[in-house]
């Protein structure tokens, strides 16, 4: 059988994980051996979310953290029994994911993908952009905007005043729509606001 690619994007408390579960769970009702995948630097964050939602299945499943987040190492793991591949956090693997998502799908795999679309600044986040483009089914994702409540957010905002593109935690992020993100830009006190100053513009 043919393989397939399936991309689920969106910010961070977008429910992501959940739908990755979801899908996996449709996977193991249907009888197929389901390998998952996730990050181990990002394992804190992965240990509340696909982590226990795999304990909540049956079926023919493994879970195994991936070292530095190498593609290598997903491949270097998966046998002829596996008929699905779930990679979580795929923001956070190596830059060769897609031409190993590639070598799956010719395989007759069923290639299931959830991440961050985009990181703190608007960027294409990690290899997200190519797998958008490999995909055969995309989902978008999105949680609500924590600030008015009302419109859907489109954008991971980190609270904490660090400058690398890769800061995990929750607690560093809050999910804004684009009226409060651009209302917040324009606001934005100088220098480095703390993130109890931000909380505070946010809230008002
Ligand atoms: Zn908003």
């Amino acid at each position: 059988m043919a393989g397939k690619i399936k991309v689920i994007a969106g910010e961070m408390f977008s429910g992501k994980s959940r739908e990755l579960a979801r899908l996996v769970e449709r996977a193991l009702i249907a009888d197929l051996a389901v390998a998952v995948v996730y990050p181990a630097f990002a394992a804190r964050k992965s240990e509340r979310d696909i982590v226990q939602r795999m304990m909540e299945l049956s079926g023919r499943w493994t879970l195994t953290p991936i070292a530095d987040g190498q593609a290598s190492l997903i491949d270097s793991q998966l046998n002829d029994e596996v008929d699905v591949i779930a990679v979580d956090e795929v923001q956070f693997f190596s830059q060769d994911l897609p031409e190993f998502v590639k070598r799956w799908r010719h395989q007759g795999k069923t290639v299931i993908l959830a991440g961050l679309d985009l990181d703190y600044e608007e960027r294409p986040f990690g290899c997200m952009g190519p797998l958008l483009c490999l995909a055969d089914e995309v989902m978008k994702v999105h949680a609500v905007c924590t600030a008015c409540k009302r419109q859907d957010a489109f954008i991971s905002h980190r609270l904490s005043a660090e400058t690398d593109q890769v800061v995990v935690g929750e607690g560093n992020y809050t999910a804004l729509c684009v009226d409060c993100y651009d209302r917040l830009q324009s606001t934005r006190l100088e220098p480095s606001p703390s993130p109890k100053l931000l909380r505070t513009k946010l809230t008002r």
